[in-house]
């Protein structure tokens, strides 16, 4: 069934109007209070009433179809899609998409209770995305089409998060009040993206660690957020407090750096798998291989769906991608400064041999190929052929502030991390002996 709603919207009946006489300016202390003002009432005839049909664009239906089922036929139809087109591919319209159609005329539902316009619409509205809207105006005799883009209003917001089990079940502190589900889990991935290089978000996140945040959003009218930008955070991993404060210097890029002006970027993403683009709540730390009795396990395994996105660690070459052995399909990386990376089980491989890849790029699938039985990527990081724990290792940083910029980037700092003292930092008190069950780790299994 269309979801069809009407509505009927007519300009009030009349518009009163308070004209205010012009101030008496000349204030003199020894003069009487000037009279009041005069106050004259105008009447603003109502324009006639009008019927706005909103209608929904379903699946595999097309506008010119929608047009019909509301009574908008004929060679106006015509003339308006036409119009659109110059703005808008009609047929890339999505389902989903709401249109309305306004008429000068109202004559309200039929008998049968279905809402015809009783004229045809002398305006159509609609928004091809959700940052602007189409709007068709014959009003004025002649159809005429303008897009605009939505007016967007950027907020501040500071969160607070006290991990419970995972990222997604934190309890919450500082600016809640609005804040739906889906917000919350933009903010905590635009936290991940800020801190990929410094935490493992599926495998080293504990009870009790915590994190503070100060973010700024860009805010549709409707309440719906387009962009988020994390401006200044602390997240408490295990027992380490690591800052974060954007930075944009007057040339070049945005960039997150620490305190000192050390960038938070490192030579290796710490996970090779995107902490957005894994169910939520999906826990690595749940998923037990059996694979320990066939070899001694040198690697991290990160348990996902078949199919999850694989993205390379760091700036490298292909230097293996085919079946090998016990690992299934595999692709192996060689990186600068002698370190090399292991991707395993995968079900799919979307590199070659030879080809260079970049930091965070999409290499292949997760799988349960090889020596596997249940959906999971392993991982091997490896430093001159020798198997490391990235998460353990001093791995050298992007490049700092530069020195020039460095008065510039305290003020900024001690602003973003002032503004971010206003919300309180969880602590762990009462998930005390939550955190030491916590902190057995399953690295070097
Ligand atoms: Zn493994």
């Amino acid at each position: 069934m269309p979801v069809r709603k009407i509505a009927i919207v007519s300009a009030g009946t009349a518009a009163v109007a308070a004209l205010v006489g012009a101030a008496w300016l000349g204030v003199s202390s020894r003069r009487a209070d000037p009279p009041p003002p005069a106050i004259r009432t105008v009447f603003v005839p109502s324009g006639p009433p009008e019927v706005t049909l909103t209608d929904t664009l379903r699946v595999g239906q097309t506008l010119g179809e929608l047009f019909d089922d509301n009574g908008f036929a004929g060679p106006e139809a015509v003339e308006v899609f036409n119009l659109l087109r110059r703005y808008k591919n009609p047929r890339s319209l999505r389902p989903g998409t709401v249109i309305q159609l306004i008429a000068p005329i109202a004559q309200g539902p039929t008998e049968s209770g279905e809402p015809l316009l009783a004229s045809a619409p002398n305006r159509v509205h609609l928004k091809p995305d959700p940052d602007s809207r189409l709007v068709l105006d014959a009003s004025m005799g002649e159809w005429v089409g303008r897009l605009d883009s939505v007016p967007v209003v950027s907020d501040t917001v500071k969160l607070a998060g006290l991990i419970q089990a995972n990222m997604y079940d934190a309890r919450l502190g500082g600016d809640t009040t609005g804040l739906v589900s889906s917000d919350v889990r933009q903010l905590i991935w635009a936290l991940s993206e800020v801190y990929q290089w410094r935490i493992d978000f599926y495998r080293d996140v504990h009870p009790g660690d915590a994190y503070r945040m100060l973010v700024e959003r860009e805010v549709r009218p409707d309440g719906s957020v387009r962009a988020v930008r994390v401006l200044a955070a602390e997240f408490r991993n295990r027992d380490q407090v690591l800052a974060a404060v954007r930075f944009h210097p007057p040339e070049g890029e945005p960039n997150y750096y620490d305190e000192k002006g050390e960038s938070v970027r490192r030579a290796f993403l710490l996970s090779p798998l995107d902490f957005r683009r894994v169910t939520s709540g999906f826990s690595s730390r749940r998923f037990h291989p059996i694979l320990k009795r066939y070899r001694a396990h040198l690697g991290t395994d990160y348990g996902a769906p078949t199919g999850t996105p694989v993205r390379s660690t760091g700036d490298g070459t292909v230097t293996r991608a085919s079946w090998w052995g016990g690992y299934g399909r595999a692709i192996e990386i060689r990186h600068a400064n002698g370190f090399s990376t292991r991707y395993a089980h995968l079900s799919r491989i979307g590199v070659r041999p030879g080809q260079r890849v970049a930091q965070g790029e999409i290499i292949g699938r997760v799988g349960s190929t090889g020596l596997s039985n249940a959906s999971h990527l392993h991982y091997e990081f490896l430093q001159r052929g020798r198997h490391r724990n990235p998460t353990g290792l001093k791995l050298p940083p992007a490049e700092p502030v530069d020195p020039d910029l460095l008065p510039a980037f305290d003020i900024e700092r001690d602003r973003l991390l002032a503004v971010l003292e206003g919300v309180e930092m969880p602590t762990l008190t009462r998930l005390a002996d939550a955190r030491s069950e916590g902190r057995s780790t399953e690295r070097g299994e």
